[in-house]
């Protein structure tokens, strides 16, 4: 768990699957039945092939550091959080995602870096996936 803001993710009916996995600390991505390919963010349909067609996959947790960006001076709840790193993680199963990497000095983190998922508690039930350094 980081010391970064939380906040109630909003859940629709395509990324249900994916928030009712986070409150049981599951990294779930869809997978298209027809080209496997692995699809973020969630919807009910293949952004590859256009099916519609999608089931929910365990994904490793891990992936790699893609890009990211240190934030020195945050704003309103993100001000106490500072410096915080927002970055694109590119998951071992393919997309790449938009989140934090915590548990580390920002002045660490590198592209290529290898990084697993942590789960930060919302009140609500959902949590909330962020990365950290592997090792
Ligand atoms: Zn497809």
């Amino acid at each position: 768990m980081s010391d970064l803001p939380t906040f109630a993710p909003p859940v629709t009916p395509e990324t249900k699957p994916f928030w009712d996995a986070t409150a049981e600390g599951r990294l779930v991505l869809p997978r298209c039945t027809s080209c496997q390919t692995v699809i973020w963010y969630p919807r009910t349909f293949c952004p590859a092939c256009h099916t519609e067609g999608v089931e929910w996959i365990e994904a490793t947790g891990e992936g790699t550091v893609y890009s990211y960006t240190v934030t020195h001076k945050g704003d309103g709840p993100w001000r106490d959080a500072s410096p915080y790193v927002m970055a694109y993680v590119e998951l071992d199963e393919g997309p790449r995602v938009l989140t934090n990497i915590v548990e580390c000095d920002p002045a660490t983190v590198t592209v290529g870096q290898r990084v697993s998922v942590r789960w930060d508690p919302t009140e609500e039930g959902p949590a909330i996936p962020r990365f950290a350094p592997v090792g």
